[in-house]
């Protein structure tokens, strides 16, 4: 799941946000659709349901992918802003 956002010293971008757990995304995934999960929110619902939680269309497979600029957004606001 997620991280608590009182992680964060900064308000967290709302693209940032799992829609699933309503925490700052941990190891992002991207749908086809374009949304981003958490893995461990998408994945059981991805197995089950071959579809986006958020009720886009149906995935014709499912090639989850992570999001390279949503993981590297994270990592500098874990590190904290000063640092970049
Ligand atoms: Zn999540
Ligand atoms: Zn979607």
């Amino acid at each position: 799941m997620g991280f608590d956002l009182d992680r964060f010293a900064d308000p967290v971008d709302p693209d940032l946000k799992c829609q699933l757990c309503s925490k700052v995304l941990e190891e992002p995934l991207c749908t086809p659709c374009g949304h981003v999960f958490c893995a461990g929110c998408l994945l059981p619902w991805a197995v089950q349901q071959r579809l986006c939680p958020l009720r886009c269309d149906r995935w014709e497979c499912p090639p989850l992918c992570t999001p390279l600029t949503v993981a590297l957004l994270l990592c500098s606001c874990l590190e904290g802003p000063e640092t970049v």
